[in-house]
């Protein structure tokens, strides 16, 4: 990275191993695509954290949290600052009784596990979404019928000066794929999950179903980053997309998957250019055919 001082102090504060220059991101991305990050940091705790956005602001880079990379496409020249990634570290779980505490770097998938051992219900919807527990409450992620906000009680949240905030269900304004943490660019620590308790095989059974849903319905063969747009008000962009004859449309190596056209995938080489020239000419298709604007659900970085 061009900030050598920087780079120093990072290192300083996380270990000179948890700081990797120029890291391509296809490495950390579910589409595997994405060029490099100048600088991909790896705090181990909430204070390390706390310190390394603290150090980039100072010194006037620009950072990005990463959970599981499930829901970003990163363009091909990659991100020019620093990338803060949670996954791997902040995986402590504590469960109480029907309270569940999690730390964002815990997988959604293991959670659910988790809960279905205990005997906690709620979170089964969750079971097949394949991010952290830090993204799925910025996303409001959700799934047949349920989301984030019907199961979070409160979360841990830091602001960008270093600033500690406990935010209630209500205070997290969780919309459809939005939070006020998107908005405020706050940085999730933690999340308290509130249960019932249920039956552990009627939830082992749900999650069961659920599974095999998504394994008939989702081209999880292939690299993406899940429903490449959001749900347009009173329609379904993939019935959308279909209709508008894009079923298997290719630009490059990115397509819009037959199995549901409400996914781009990578079928092996596809170019972030390819994706994003893939999702402009769906959107003005659709558009132009249906006068439906789509708007994209997956997040951008480096463009
Ligand atoms: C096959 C497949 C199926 C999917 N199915 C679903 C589904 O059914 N429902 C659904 O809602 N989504 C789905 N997704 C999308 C994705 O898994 C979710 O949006 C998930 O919540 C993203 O979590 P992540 O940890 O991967 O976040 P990332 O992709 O790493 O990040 C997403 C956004 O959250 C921010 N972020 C991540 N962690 C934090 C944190 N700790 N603090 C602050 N900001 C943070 C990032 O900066 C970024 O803006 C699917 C994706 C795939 C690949």
């Amino acid at each position: 990275m061009k900030n050598e001082n920087l780079y120093k102090t990072l290192c300083e504060i996380n270990g000179a191993e948890n700081v990797l220059r120029d890291e391509p991101m296809k490495k950390h991305t579910t589409f595997r695509i994405g060029g490099p990050a100048r600088c991909f940091c790896l705090p181990q705790t909430a204070a390390q954290l706390a310190e390394t956005v603290e150090a980039c602001e100072e010194a006037g880079e620009p950072w990005y949290i990463l959970g599981n990379g499930s829901n970003v496409l990163v363009s091909d020249d990659g991100y020019d600052g620093v990338v803060i990634q949670l996954f791997h570290n902040f995986e402590a779980v504590r469960i109480e009784g029907c309270l569940m505490e999690l730390e964002a770097g815990v997988l959604l998938v293991k959670a659910a596990h988790l809960a279905a051992r205990e005997g906690l219900t709620g979170l089964e919807f969750a079971s097949g979404i394949p991010g952290t527990l830090g993204g799925a409450l910025v996303m409001n992620a959700g799934a047949y019928g349920g989301e984030m906000k019907d199961v979070v009680r409160e979360a841990l949240v830091m602001r960008k000066d270093g600033k500690l905030l406990r935010l209630k269900r209500e205070e997290l304004e969780l919309g459809y794929r939005t939070s006020v943490i998107a908005r405020e660019g706050y940085v999730v620590l933690s999340v308290l999950l509130e249960l019932r308790k249920g039956d552990p095989e009627e939830i082992e059974t749900r999650m069961q179903e659920l599974r095999t849903a998504r394994t008939e319905k989702q081209p999880l063969e292939y690299p993406s980053a899940g429903s490449t747009f959001k749900r347009p008000e009173g329609y379904f962009a993939g019935k959308l997309i279909m209709d508008a004859g894009l079923r298997g449309y290719r630009l490059g190596g990115a397509q819009v998957s037959e199995k549901h056209c409400g996914f781009v995938i990578n079928t092996g080489d596809a170019t972030a250019e390819d994706v994003m020239n893939l999702i402009r000419h769906v959107q003005s298709e659709v558009s132009r055919q249906f006068g439906v604007e789509l708007e994209m659900e997956v997040k951008t970085l480096g463009f």
